[in-house]
């Protein structure tokens, strides 16, 4: 009797956890989604940039694969990512990712170094 009240509870517990998991699934899905999206909308509009920029004669597609690997480059890395890596805090002279704003350790702004990151 009392092992199957525990049986009971063990199963009611796994039910839980797995209705949990397919909502976070449903969520990180959703999220997936909406990043998919950006990227279609961010490429087409570098797609038409780049069509009016190759139009008006000044450039072509040797100069932008160049530029897309000097750019990618300046982090020491080609790896497709415009990342410029970790960078020091002003203050406490810790590393921190290039997106943060401001220091994870001591809380100072991180100054801006890119518009892009
Ligand atoms: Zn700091």
């Amino acid at each position: 009797m009392l092992t199957d009240v525990f049986q009971w509870l063990q199963i009611a517990q796994s039910r839980r956890l797995v209705n949990e998991a397919w909502r976070d699934a449903a969520s990180a899905q959703r999220a997936v989604e909406q990043l998919e999206q950006s990227v279609e909308r961010l490429t087409l509009a570098c797609a038409a940039l780049w069509e009016l920029l190759k139009e008006s004669g000044a450039f072509d597609d040797d100069e932008l694969l160049k530029r897309i690997m000097h750019l990618d480059l300046r982090d020491g890395s080609l790896d497709g990512r415009l990342n410029s890596g970790p960078r020091a805090c002003p203050e406490c002279g810790r590393k921190n990712g290039a997106k943060r704003t401001s220091c994870l350790y001591c809380g100072r702004a991180m100054p801006r170094v890119d518009p892009f990151t």
